[in-house]
C-alpha cells in the first residue's frame, strides 16, 4: 500500500503543540478586542484579481501564488495574505468607518520550505480602514507590542519607516532606479532582475553582493513630501509617548507594494538564520481604491504564528498549556459504571476519560497513568456493591472510598476546585 506524508512546506501540529496554538490565537484575540477590534473570518480562496491588487511586481503575486482554474472556469488563488481580503470585503459590505477588524489563519505561498518558512503558515493581524491619523499608526504598533509582552517575548526589535505619498514614492524609486544601473555592475544578477520591475525591492535583498550598492543608495528620508514627512514625525512622536522602542530603518521596503507611508517590522533577536522577521505592517492608503472603492486609508499587520512560536522556544517563554485530563477511570466491572461516571463529571466540568475493552485492572491502571490524570477513580465489584468508587491520588497512591452520590463534590474537593 502506499502510504502518504504531508506535502513540503506543510506541517501536521499534534498536541501538546496545537494547544499552544490555540491558546496564541486566543491571547491575541484577548488583546485586540480589548481594543475595539471585530472578528474577520475571509475565505481562504478569493479571485486571482483579488490577489494581484497586492502589487504585481512582489514575489508573493509573480511566484509564490497558488492559482488555478476551478471546475468552473474561474481564476482562484489560495490567499497568500489577508490584507487584500479584507479591503476586498470592505468594497463589498461598505462598512461605516473606521472599520477595526482582526483575523486569524492560514495563508498559502509557494516558497522554498525551510525552518520558519512554510508554504501553509498562519498569520493573526488587524486591519484599520478610513483613518489618517498617525495617531493610530502608534496604537496598531503598541497593540503589537503589548501582544508580544503577553506572550512573554522580551527580545523584540521594532523597526520603521515611512515609504512616502505615492508621488514620494515614485520619485524615489527613479533616484532608485539611477543609482542602481549606475552600478549595475555591482548588483547580484537576481537585483538586476528586480531592478526592472521594482527599483524599491533591491533594498530588501539580503544577498552579500548587494550590501555595498544598497548602502551607497539614496535614502527615503530625503524624498519625503511635507505630508507625509510631518505625519512620519507624529507616528514617532506618538511612539516615544507610549514609551514603545523602536530603530529607524531607511531600508526597510517590506514585501507588498502597496504600502504607504508608516511601513515597520519585528524581528527577534533571538533568532538566527533567514526567518526573523516575525511581523510586520504599515498603511495601504491606496488599496481599496485599487479594489474598485472608495479613496480609504487604511493600516495593519500581520504577525506570522509558526515563527513567533519559534522565537517562543528560543526564548523559553509561553509554554504549550496542560491538555490532560484530571479525571481517569478504571472500570473492571464491564465498563457500564465508567460510562456513567464520565458523563456525570464531564457535565460537572470535570476532563474525564476512561479505558476501554473490558481489560485487567492493571492495564487500565497503565492508561490511567500514561494519561496525566491527577486522579484515578476505580470501580470493582466490591465498589458495585457497596454504591462507591475508590478515588485514587496518582501522585502518592493514597486512596478512599467515596459514595457515588458524593463523587462529583468530593472530586471537586481533590482537585482542588
Ligand atoms: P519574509 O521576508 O520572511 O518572506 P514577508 O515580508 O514575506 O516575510 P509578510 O508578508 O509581511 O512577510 O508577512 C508577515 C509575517 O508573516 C512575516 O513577518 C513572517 O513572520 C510571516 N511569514 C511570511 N511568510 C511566511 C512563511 N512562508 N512561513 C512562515 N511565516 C511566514
Ligand atoms: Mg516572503
Amino acid at each position: 500500500m502506499p502510504t502518504f506524508n504531508t506535502s513540503p512546506g506543510t506541517r501536521d501540529i499534534l498536541a501538546p503543540e496545537s494547544a499552544r496554538w490555540r491558546a496564541f490565537q486566543q491571547v491575541f484575540a484577548d488583546v485586540v478586542e480589548h481594543a475595539g477590534f471585530a472578528h474577520i473570518i475571509p475565505p481562504m480562496f478569493e479571485d486571482l484579481g483579488v490577489f494581484l491588487r497586492v502589487g504585481e511586481t512582489t514575489e508573493i503575486v509573480t511566484k509564490e501564488m497558488y492559482d488555478f482554474d476551478d471546475k468552473g472556469g474561474r481564476r482562484i488563488a489560495l490567499r497568500p495574505e489577508q490584507t487584500a481580503s479584507v479591503c476586498r470585503a470592505f468594497v463589498e459590505h461598505r462598512p461605516v468607518t473606521p472599520w477595526k477588524v482582526w483575523y486569524s489563519g492560514p495563508n498559502f505561498r509557494y516558497e522554498k520550505p525551510q525552518q520558519g518558512r512554510y508554504r501553509q503558515f498562519d498569520q493573526v493581524g488587524v486591519e484599520v480602514l478610513g483613518v489618517d491619523d498617525p495617531q493610530l499608526d502608534a496604537e496598531i504598533i503598541a497593540l503589537a507590542v503589548e501582544f508580544y509582552r503577553r506572550l512573554g517575548l522580551r527580545g523584540i526589535r521594532l523597526s520603521l519607516n515611512s515609504l512616502g505619498d505615492s508621488g514620494d514614492r515614485e520619485r524615489y524609486a527613479a533616484a532608485l532606479r539611477t543609482h542602481f544601473v549606475s552600478h549595475l555592475d555591482a548588483l547580484s544578477v537576481e537585483s538586476r532582475a528586480t531592478l526592472e520591475r521594482n527599483p524599491l525591492r533591491v533594498l530588501d535583498s539580503k544577498r552579500p553582493e548587494d550590501a555595498g550598492a544598497i548602502a551607497a543608495a539614496p535614502r527615503m528620508a530625503d524624498h519625503l513630501c511635507d505630508a507625509a514627512a510631518a505625519h512620519f514625525a507624529s507616528v514617532q512622536a506618538a511612539l516615544q509617548a507610549a514609551g514603545v522602542d523602536f530603530v529607524i530603518d531607511d531600508r526597510l521596503v517590506r514585501g507588498l507594494d502597496y504600502y504607504r507611508r508608516t511601513t515597520f517590522e519585528f524581528v527577534a533577536t533571538s533568532l538566527t538564520a533567514a526567518h526573523t522577521a516575525i511581523g510586520g505592517g504599515g498603511r495601504y492608503d491606496g488599496l481599496v481604491a485599487d479594489l474598485g472603492g472608495p479613496e480609504t486609508p487604511g493600516i495593519g499587520f500581520a504577525l506570522g504564528l509558526d515563527r513567533t512560536l519559534l522565537a517562543c522556544d528560543a526564548e523559553g517563554v509561553f509554554a504549550a498549556p496542560a491538555t490532560v485530563v484530571e479525571v481517569f477511570i478504571v472500570d473492571v466491572t464491564g465498563g457500564a459504571q465508567a460510562a456513567t461516571v464520565c458523563s456525570q463529571l464531564r457535565a460537572a466540568g470535570i476532563g474525564a476519560d476512561r479505558a476501554y475493552d473490558a481489560r485487567s485492572m492493571k492495564s487500565q491502571m497503565k492508561v490511567a497513568d500514561r494519561s496525566g490524570a491527577r486522579l484515578a477513580l476505580i470501580v470493582g465489584e466490591d465498589e458495585v456493591a457497596k454504591n462507591a468508587v475508590t478515588l485514587r491520588t496518582m501522585e502518592t497512591g493514597a486512596q478512599q472510598l467515596v459514595p457515588r452520590d458524593e463523587l462529583v463534590a468530593q472530586v471537586k474537593t481533590a482537585l482542588g476546585r
